[in-house]
C-alpha cells in the first residue's frame, strides 16, 4: 500500500508533532528520506536519513511483513467482511509511488468485520500484484486502505487479472489518471463507489457444508443487488437464507512501503476482478505505477485465514488444513 501527504495530513502531521503525539502510520513525516521502487523495497531497511538513522528499518528487521506469498491456508469459519461504501466526489492523486483517491464519502464508507469497523480513507494501485499466489502474479492489485478509531488499518486487497473486456466500473478514474507526479485533484460532479471496484459477489444460501451440491455459490453483480435484502444470520428461520458472500485470506502484515508499519490487517479478497489489457497497460505507462511492488516476504510464524464458505475446484493456495 502507498500513502501519500495530502494537504489535510500535512496539517494533521503538523498538528500531531506540535502536541507531541505519535504520527499515525497513515501520515508520512515531513523530513522521511526519499524511497523508490527500483529495488522492489530490497533497499528500503538500508536507507539512511540526514541524521545517520535508519528510518525505514522495519522494511528490513520485521518478521510481520507484507506483501505475502499465499500457498498454505487455513480454512476457518470468520466474519463476512461487511461492505458499506458510498460514493465519493472523485479525487485522485499521483504521489510518485502510485495512483491514489483519496475516500471522503458522507456518510463514510466502511467496513465490519470481526466485530471492528474500519473507514475507507483511500485506495491505489500496484503493477504487478504485490501478493502472489503459487508464486503467481496479476497484473495489478488495487488496495483499499481503512483506518478504525484506534488508527489501525485494514487493507482490503484485490488482485486485478486481465480479461478481453474494459471494465467500465474503473473507467471514470481511468479517464482520469494523472501521468505526472502533483498534487491532489478534485473532479468536481464525478461521483465514483468504490462498491463498484469490487470483484463480484457470490450468493450462497445457508448451508455452507462443502460437500453440498445444492447450494453450490454462484454469482452476482454486487451493484444490482441490495445486501439489506439477503439474511445475514444462521440462527433466524427467515424463508430466504440466501446471501452474499465473498471470500478472503487474512493474516497480520504491514504496510508495504516505507516504514513497513506492522499490524496492519490484511483482508485479500480470493475472487479476482479483472480490467482489459489496454487498461493494464495504461497504468503500467505511468512512471508511478509501473513495477510499483514489493517482493513478498517470508510468513515467519504466522498464519494465512481463508474464509470461504464452499469450496472452489480452482488452484490457488486451497491446500491448506481443514478447520
Ligand atoms: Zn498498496
Amino acid at each position: 500500500m502507498k500513502l501519500s501527504i495530502t494537504r489535510r495530513s500535512l496539517v494533521l502531521v503538523i498538528a500531531v508533532i506540535t502536541l507531541g503525539l505519535i504520527v499515525s502510520p497513515l501520515q508520512a513525516e515531513v523530513g522521511d528520506p526519499e524511497w523508490d521502487h527500483s529495488q522492489h523495497g530490497e533497499d528500503w531497511g538500508s536507507i539512511e536519513d540526514a541524521d545517520g538513522n535508519f528510518p525505514y528499518a522495519t522494511c528490513d528487521a520485521g518478521q510481520s511483513q507484507s506483501p505475502i506469498n499465499i500457498n498454505k491456508v487455513k480454512r476457518v469459519r470468520l466474519d463476512e467482511i461487511q461492505f458499506n461504501y458510498h460514493p465519493t466526489e472523485l479525487t485522485i492523486v499521483n504521489n510518485s509511488h502510485t495512483i491514489e483517491v483519496e475516500y471522503e464519502s458522507e456518510p463514510a464508507s466502511t467496513i465490519t468485520v470481526g466485530g471492528e469497523t474500519y473507514t475507507l480513507r483511500q485506495f491505489h494501485f500496484h503493477t504487478k500484484s504485490e501478493h502472489t499466489r503459487n508464486g503467481r502474479h496479476t497484473p495489478v492489485e488495487m488496495h483499499l486502505v481503512h483506518e478504525n478509531d484506534a488508527g489501525e488499518l485494514a487493507v482490503v486487497g484485490v488482485q486485478i487479472k486481465r480479461s478481453h473486456r474494459t471494465n467500465q466500473a474503473f473507467e471514470p478514474i481511468w479517464d482520469r489518471l494523472p501521468e505526472e507526479e502533483g498534487p491532489a485533484e478534485t473532479f468536481e460532479g464525478v461521483f465514483i463507489n468504490a462498491q463498484d471496484l469490487l470483484p463480484k459477489a457470490r450468493i450462497v444460501g445457508d448451508d455452507d457444508d462443502d460437500d453440498d451440491d445444492d447450494h453450490r455459490a454462484d454469482y452476482a453483480d454486487i451493484a444490482t443487488q441490495d445486501a439489506q435484502t439477503f439474511d445475514d444470520d444462521d440462527d433466524d428461520d427467515d424463508d430466504d437464507k440466501r446471501r452474499l458472500h465473498r471470500p478472503y485470506y487474512t493474516y497480520d502484515g504491514s504496510l508495504t512501503t516505507p516504514a513497513c508499519n506492522e499490524g496492519v490487517t490484511w483482508y485479500l479478497l480470493k475472487d479476482f476482478n479483472t480490467m482489459s489489457r489496454a487498461q493494464i497497460n495504461e497504468l503500467r505507462a505511468i512512471e508511478s505505477t509501473h513495477n510499483n511492488y514489493r517482493l513478498t516476504h517470508p510468513l515467519n510464524d504466522r498464519t494465512v485465514h481463508l474464509y470461504e464458505l464452499h469450496r472452489d475446484n480452482d488452484d490457488d493456495g486451497d491446500d491448506g488444513d481443514e478447520d
